[in-house]
């Protein structure tokens, strides 16, 4: 089997027209096209990265999976391009065999997928009655988890030099009390900083909110200083969860020799597809730290980041969003199938969804 062409499809999406959302194609002269997903932010020069490397890819075998992650490493190929095209490689080999990806990653540890969602309070004001009135509806539609961005709504959030004031320290407690009593105490809640603030307000955040139960306290910090992040992590009561922006297994091995993180949040769409996820999750084993994929572009990182969870061991929750464009389920062949809260992929080879190509058309951000 020999690929045969590499081709992207920007679509527009919940961030549009901040940045699109990256499908990548892998076809072959078996007739079998691959599918993958890459996550570019705003560098839409992305989809002329996928393009170039997968020039290089025509006359290869698609099989080769290991070999060619490496060789478009060593061109010094932008990983979230690597991601999107390794992804396309292992739907290509999963349907060669006629497994779903899962089988050929060790098979099911899991058969349920659980995940949270981000995005439950989109549309609702910052106000306490309104996020808890989200965040029961979100319960009430079965997910058991949730995450609400904490430095978004605030003007601290947004402050250049990245110092909470005490009343929007007071204003997020009261938000997460809101939430935490309007839900109860069995549904998991996390919070995302994005990184927004210094070091003393990280301390404050965890001490102000470990009444309450979090999952997680996310990026409270910039993961650019991971003894920074380590001392935060030391220090808290709430564990932290980093690393959505880290790419491959070699940086996250700083962040564990830190011992900066207490649960990671690779994303496959960025970090390096899905052997690079299966491997990251095999390193945080080694040091029983958790594995929660972060996940906010399209459905075909969602799908293949399910194949990897049901596989691995130490998985712990994947990201998954509420309130996306009312035509996300349209862009492949057949919807996610989300029961109570937890993804159920069907036993169909490879990923086991198809691109719907009249949507990609519809939508495109080409
Ligand atoms: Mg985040």
């Amino acid at each position: 089997m020999k690929i045969t062409a590499v081709n992207v499809y920007p679509v527009k999406g919940r961030h549009w027209p901040r940045f699109p959302m990256f499908f990548v194609e892998v076809e072959t002269d078996a007739g079998i096209i691959g599918l993958g997903e890459s996550l570019g932010y705003k560098a839409s020069g992305i989809a002329q990265s996928i393009a170039e490397a997968g020039a290089t890819l025509v006359g290869q075998d698609p099989r080769r999976i290991e070999l060619i992650w490496q060789q478009l490493v060593r061109q010094g190929v932008h990983m979230a391009a690597i991601s999107g095209i390794e992804t396309a490689l292992w739907d290509i080999l999963g349907q060669s065999l006629n497994v779903p990806i899962y089988q050929l990653l060790g098979g099911q540890c899991h058969e349920r997928i659980r995940v949270y969602a981000d995005g439950f309070f989109r549309g609702a004001d910052y106000v306490e009655e309104e996020y808890a009135a989200k965040a029961v509806a979100a319960v009430e539609a079965g997910l058991t988890a949730l995450k609400m961005d904490v430095d978004e709504p605030i003007a601290s959030g947004h402050s250049i030099n990245g110092v909470m004031t005490s009343a929007d320290l007071r204003l997020t407690e009261a938000m997460v009390r809101s939430v935490r009593q309007a839900v109860g105490a069995d549904i998991d809640l996390c919070i995302d900083g994005h990184g927004a603030f210094d070091l003393p307000s990280a301390l404050r955040l965890d001490q102000a909110l470990r009444d309450y139960e979090l999952l997680w306290i996310e990026d409270p910090l910039s993961m650019n200083n991971l003894k920074a992040m380590a001392r935060v992590a030391l220090e808290s009561v709430t564990p932290i969860c980093t690393g959505e922006l880290l790419e491959t297994r070699f940086a996250f091995r700083e962040l564990f020799e830190a011992q900066a993180a207490d649960i990671i949040m690779p994303d496959l769409a960025r970090t390096g597809g899905i052997m690079e996820l299966k491997k990251i999750a095999a390193a945080a084993e080694t040091y029983r730290v958790p594995v929660a994929p972060h996940n906010m572009v399209g459905p075909v990182c969602t799908i293949a980041s399910a194949h990897v969870c049901a596989a691995t061991a130490n998985f712990m929750i994947l990201e998954y969003q509420l309130g996306d464009v009312a035509w996300i389920d349209e862009l492949l062949d057949a919807p996610l199938q989300l029961d109570k809260g937890d993804i159920l992929l069907s036993d169909k080879p490879g990923l086991g969804v198809k691109l719907n190509h009249a949507a990609v058309r519809k939508y495109s951000a080409a």
